[in-house]
């Protein structure tokens, strides 16, 4: 077999340490009723211990090089698409229904909210995901309102799913080694998702958080300032606050204020 050279350009850092693999592989327990979908299977690293489970498997990699060792893995009960996953139409991949879907892969890097993205629009129900990421991006997945991290894209997570750092994993146990610490997440998505129009409430979201540096007041311009600085006087919020001195809970008031 031909020897495979990691490109950079396809975020490839391949994990080698099997006791990180097999801990990701673990943090969902599945049935056969339930599909799983890995990400970037890469040469298998993640597969082989996914491919144990007794769920189904679906798996997409863009990088064709991998045609050879992945197709080793196919059975009735994997398939495995190689394709660049952003264009695809998850929905139109499912061969029926199941009882649970969970993601779990070791994604590219330079991509991971692009993925997260595609995933929240494919609106596929996802029970759960783990999800081996940059330390500092899953630091942006959980992080609290006042810091550094905190943002648009953590609060539409916290929208759908409650996020748990599992550990961090080490440049060493990646081949070749990424520059950066790593970290395992799990988003578990919640029971009850707040009803509301992901649309506009994504549209509202980026225009609270577009300019940093200014007050919500000056980001929220085309809404009705009114209704929200009555909604933030009367939880004592200053009207002079930033979007990122806001919690998720607050964001949906006065989302709800706003369009209701
Ligand atoms: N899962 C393997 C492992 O843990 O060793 C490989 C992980 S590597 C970080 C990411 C993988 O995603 C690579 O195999 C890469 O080719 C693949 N990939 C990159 N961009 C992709 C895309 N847009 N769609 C599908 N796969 C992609």
């Amino acid at each position: 077999m031909k020897k495979i050279i990691a490109k950079k350009s396809l975020g490839q850092n391949f994990l080698k340490d099997e006791v990180i693999l097999e801990k990701i592989a673990s943090s969902f327990d599945s049935t056969e009723k339930d599909l799983i979908i890995e990400i970037g299977p890469g040469m298998g690293a993640l597969t082989k211990y996914l491919i144990k489970k007794p769920s189904e498997l679906l798996c997409y990699e863009i990088d064709k090089r991998m045609q050879d060792i992945l197709l080793s893995f196919n059975c009735n009960k994997v398939n495995i698409i190689f394709d660049d996953f952003l264009k695809r139409n998850i929905k139109n991949d499912l061969k029926r229904n199941y009882e649970n879907i969970y993601i779990i892969a070791n994604i590219p890097y330079y991509i991971t909210t692009p993925i997260i993205e595609h995933i929240i629009d494919s609106e596929i129900n996802i029970t759960g995901m783990t999800l081996l990421v940059q330390k500092e991006v899953a630091e942006r997945f959980s992080a609290k309102p006042n810091s550094k991290n905190y943002g648009y894209f953590t609060v539409l997570l916290q929208h759908y799913y409650k996020i748990e750092s599992l550990f961090n994993v080490k440049p060493s146990a990646f081949v070749p080694s990424p520059k950066v610490m790593s970290t395992v997440v799990r988003l578990i998505k919640k029971e009850k998702v707040i009803d509301l129009d992901i649309c506009l409430f994504k549209k509202f979201l980026k225009r609270a958080f577009s300019q940093k540096r200014k007050t919500l007041k000056n980001n929220l311009k085309e809404y009705d300032w009114q209704k929200i600085s009555d909604v933030l006087i009367k939880n004592n919020i200053s009207v002079n606050c930033r979007a990122e001195e806001l919690s998720y809970e607050m964001f949906v008031l006065i989302y709800k204020t706003i369009f209701n």
